[in-house]
């Protein structure tokens, strides 16, 4: 077998080639809060060690704060911009029609896992939802499934077989806390199986959309992150991790979804069908979420442009609204895929299309959602300490594999650092 590099450059960014596993864990929808609340209820007490241990930051994602864009930047090491993923769903100027961007063709950049494994890496993909999976192993030799078609993973379209019985867990239902567990459980029995060098782990976010931080569900979710990540350590796996996007209740104060209905306020201010308002939170997974986030694009005649632009931001629960070249400057996200406006809305306010068009009969819990700028502080937890992260004033969730390549202290520092003697 030949030598592996010393190092390897994606999207511009150099990476060190890991001395042991390493494994990254992206939590679906983790406001911070989330884990403070779980640490101060004393149902995460490893996560509470990290404090000494480790190192606990926060870092901006994406905005839009969303699944896909925020995974796709995390496994790239760079922003939409450069991979091009800026949203579940997007009006194709060429094609002319409203489509899904889940297919691997919308990704303009590859991954750092796909080149760690071309370089002879043995790379390790697990997800919650399926529909991340063909974007995150686009490419990429390795294992690479979802909770979700777990009993569908065969050795050639998945790079294994087997997964439920390995992983001892009957295949979760796709609305449940469980769909998650199944990730955390097949990371360490795959861990336990084999070595790996880079694993990437990705939840869902469905008991986030439903629970508070502090709430039971939430504080038994975390408990049982915690336990599994435990596990991970007790493997010898560097743990990194961070988050997709945050979450905030998005309720008026009788419970009920505070939500600005855009296409609704376009028609009757330009007339009929003379904006299309596009929401990138839509995807085929709406119901705790009624297809509702805080950021939309506007696709409308240039000469409406600046009188919506005004009328809008005028609006009480608007936070943002921004000419598309501003907007991509700001979020660096790539022009051609956005619409003319960008629309960030409130802390506590969804954007929506047309009352008619959401059907909100699934919310079983007050709403809550993200897709804003009120949901971009996420954690960034390492179980090493560093030396430092040099050149840099703002962490992002997507420099996570560079801060766990390049900047931890090895296994030996660590220890030492932690007084516990050496093996
Ligand atoms: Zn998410």
């Amino acid at each position: 077998m030949s030598a592996t590099p010393a190092t390897l450059s994606v999207n511009g960014r150099t990476y060190r080639w890991p001395a042991g596993p390493v494994v990254v864990v992206c939590v679906d929808g983790c406001e911070p809060e989330y884990i403070n609340q779980a640490i101060a209820s004393g149902s995460a007490p490893f996560l509470a060690s990290l404090r000494s241990r480790g190192i606990c930051l926060t870092a901006d994602c994406v905005v839009p704060s969303f699944t896909n864009p925020n995974n796709l930047s995390i496994v790239t090491g760079a922003p939409p911009s450069v991979h091009g993923i800026c949203g579940n769903y997007f009006w194709d100027r060429d094609a002319g029609a409203e489509v899904m961007m889940n297919d691997p063709k919308y990704l303009r950049a590859g991954t750092i896992l796909a080149a760690f494994a071309a370089a002879g890496a043995r790379v390790a993909v697990v997800t919650a939802k399926d529909k991340l999976r063909a974007l995150l192993g686009h490419r990429m030799a390795g294992i690479c499934f979802s909770s979700e078609k777990a009993a569908e993973a065969t050795l050639a379209g998945n790079g294994i077989d087997g997964v439920v019985d390995l992983v001892g867990m009957p295949v979760p239902s796709v609305y449940s806390a469980e769909l998650s567990e199944f990730v955390f459980a097949a990371g360490v029995r795959l861990l336990e199986r084999e070595r790996l060098d880079v694993m990437y782990l990705s939840t869902t976010d469905y008991v986030q959309h439903k629970a508070a931080p502090g709430v039971g569900a939430a504080n038994d979710f975390y408990a049982m992150m915690d336990r599994y990540l435990a596990r991970l350590d007790a493997l010898g796996a560097v743990l990194a991790l961070t988050a997709d996007h945050g979450m905030n209740a998005k309720t008026r104060a009788d419970g009920s979804p505070n939500v600005i209905y855009l296409q609704d306020l376009l028609d009757d201010w330009l007339g009929a069908g003379r904006a299309r308002v596009i929401l990138p939170i839509t995807d085929p997974y709406v119901v705790h979420h009624g297809a509702l986030g805080s950021f939309a694009t506007i696709y409308l005649e240039a000469a409406a442009g600046e009188a919506v632009r005004a009328r809008l931001a005028a609006l009480d629960g608007i936070e943002l609204v921004l000419p598309n070249a501003e907007a991509c400057a700001r979020f660096e996200l790539p022009p051609d895929r956005m619409g003319d406006l960008v629309v960030v809305s409130g802390r506590h306010v969804v954007l929506g299309t047309g009352a008619a068009r959401h059907d909100l009969s699934g919310l079983d819990a007050p709403l809550r959602s993200h897709g804003g700028v009120s949901e971009q502080r996420v954690p960034l937890l390492f179980n090493r300490r560093t030396a430092g992260i040099p050149g840099r004033t703002r962490l992002r969730n997507f420099d996570v594999l560079e801060v766990a390549l390049n900047h931890l202290e090895s296994d030996a520092g660590h220890r030492s650092a932690t007084g516990v003697a050496g093996r």
